[in-house]
């Protein structure tokens, strides 16, 4: 029996304000789609941690035993500057400042973006669609929303009439905007586009003659909008109503309110049954952003090759310092709570490797189920990574308790206990146990050197058969030994 048919799982969903069970439409299944990167510079700690908070809620969801779609697209046209109808499209503009082919900066930050998910042990999303690879289906939503009265066609551009769906649905529900307020804080004066309304938006964009990112459509040569893109990407795979819709809070209003109109507006119903939006990343106390280079990127943190952390930090404990905080609040990335982070790590995996070698006992002096379900529980509240992380250090406290004959547990406790902390560490937090690697480098290091100093003795001995066969048996087994004037060292292929 699936592990999820006991648990009842709660979700903060950002459209009614509240944490709800979470039911699946279909039963056992779940669709969920994630707002993916726009390609045009190489992905910053702040784009990290909205990925790795829905990382983990994919590695949870799928260890409940759920089977999960996991849907993150490419953005990789569309998103113009500043998130806006006019202006120059992101992409084009690095390809017009680096003297690039688009495509070029499309492959370049898709290839960083891998690299670095890849480096902090992310787990590949089901599907990952590209904007201009779905083109086809955002112009078959146009349409249909042209068709439904709740778009208009203007100089080759088409938009999206707010004021016209707002008649008779809410443009707000997801924001809790109003319109009037909206037209109130319109900056974009009357007149100054071809849109009827300020507050409309683009779903299809006319394009100059500079804009090289182009294609054919109904109403000529364009591009599409952002928000029609996500719409066409999340529906063609996940149907027109799925489960859980992610991203960046900054992502809600326009992008996420415009997804839910034109959803409504195309096929007569709301997309998505969860909102879920991940707060943002600080760097001194400002939001980490591209636009005003208040950034640091992966490699940066983890090489140590920046002017904000006294070291380098390693990818687990990356991941361990955003596991530490809520993904629904602000977290600031100092170096004072890497450093805390990186000591809790290690704390943890030192447990689980102390655990290999404790014996059991014919009495348990601790409720290991119990403690395994209030891991359970913190992930089922909202996914609570922190609290999760609390419960798993009163484990590795067990742990040593039991090495220190302080506690005992039965073989069958003793086995829950590491299953436990196994699973909740590697599988749903995506840690990876880097000391047991150091661990085990250190000691094929230690291994060698004896090998090395036994073929040392054999030299000054003049047994040349033995000195030569330690050096061709571990050639044999990979390891190459090299003399030098300074000693004998070796490398492994
Ligand atoms: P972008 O490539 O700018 O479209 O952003 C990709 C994702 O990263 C979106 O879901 C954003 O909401 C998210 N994001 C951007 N900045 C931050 C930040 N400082 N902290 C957390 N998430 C962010
Ligand atoms: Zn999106």
């Amino acid at each position: 029996m699936p592990l999820y048919k006991d648990q009842i799982i709660k979700i903060y969903n950002s459209l009614t304000g509240e944490k709800e069970v979470f039911k699946p439409i279909t039963e056992g299944n779940i669709g969920m789609y994630v707002c993916g990167p726009t390609v045009y510079s190489n992905v910053h700690l702040g784009n990290v941690r909205t990925f790795m908070s829905f990382d983990v809620i994919f590695r949870y969801l799928t260890h409940l035993g759920f089977k999960v779609r996991y849907v993150r697209n490419i953005t990789d046209a569309g998103h113009l500057e500043n998130d806006a109808d006019e202006g120059e499209d992101k992409i084009s503009k690095k390809a017009r400042l680096e003297q690039l082919e688009p495509m070029e900066v499309v492959q370049r930050y898709t290839v960083d973006f891998h690299n670095v998910l890849n480096t902090l042990n992310f787990l590949p999303p089901s599907i990952e669609p590209t904007a201009t690879g779905h083109l086809i289906e955002q112009i078959e939503i146009i349409k249909m929303i042209i068709d439904n009265g709740f778009a208009y066609v203007v100089n080759g551009s088409v938009y999206f009439d707010v004021h016209k769906y707002n008649e008779t649905h809410e443009y707000g529900v997801l924001s809790k905007r109003k319109l009037e307020d909206l037209i109130n804080n319109s900056r974009e004066l009357q007149g100054q586009s071809d849109k009827k309304n300020p507050q409309d938006f683009a779903l299809w964009k006319k394009a100059d003659s500079r804009h090289i990112m182009k294609w054919p459509s109904p109403w000529g040569d364009g591009f599409p909008g952002w928000h029609i893109e996500c719409t066409a990407m999340s529906t063609k795979y996940l149907g027109e109503h799925f489960d859980i819709h992610g991203g960046g809070i900054d992502l809600k209003f326009p992008h996420h309110e415009s997804e839910i109109a034109q959803n409504v507006a195309a096929r007569g119903i709301a997309p998505v049954n969860y909102w879920v939006h991940t707060n943002m990343l600080q760097l001194n106390g400002q939001r980490m952003s591209k636009s005003t280079g208040n950034t640091v990127n992966p490699h940066e943190l983890l090489s140590g090759n920046n002017t904000f952390f006294s070291k380098a930090y390693s990818p687990s404990v990356i991941r361990f310092f955003n596991a530490q905080s809520s993904y629904r609040s602000i977290l600031d990335l100092t170096d004072d709570g890497l450093k805390a982070s990186e000591k809790g790590y290690h704390r943890l995996m030192e447990a689980i490797n102390t655990s290999d070698s404790l014996k059991a006992s014919s009495t348990s002096t601790f409720n290991v189920s119990e403690w395994r379900q209030k891991c359970y529980d913190a992930m089922n509240d909202d996914f609570n990574s922190p609290i999760l992380v609390a419960h798993l250090f009163e484990g590795a406290k067990l742990i040593n308790q039991i090495k220190d004959n302080k506690a005992s547990l039965t073989a069958e406790d003793l086995n829950l206990l590491k299953t436990t902390l196994h699973d909740f560490s590697f599988e749903v937090l995506g840690l990876v146990n880097e000391t047991k690697e150091d661990s085990s480098a250190d000691k094929l290091s230690g291994a060698v050197d004896i090998l090395i100093k036994m073929r040392n003795e054999a030299r000054q001995n003049k047994d040349f058969a033995l000195s030569d066969k330690i050096r061709d048996e571990l050639a044999e087994a990979g390891i190459q030994l090299k003399d030098s004037r300074e000693g004998t060292t070796f490398t492994t292929n």
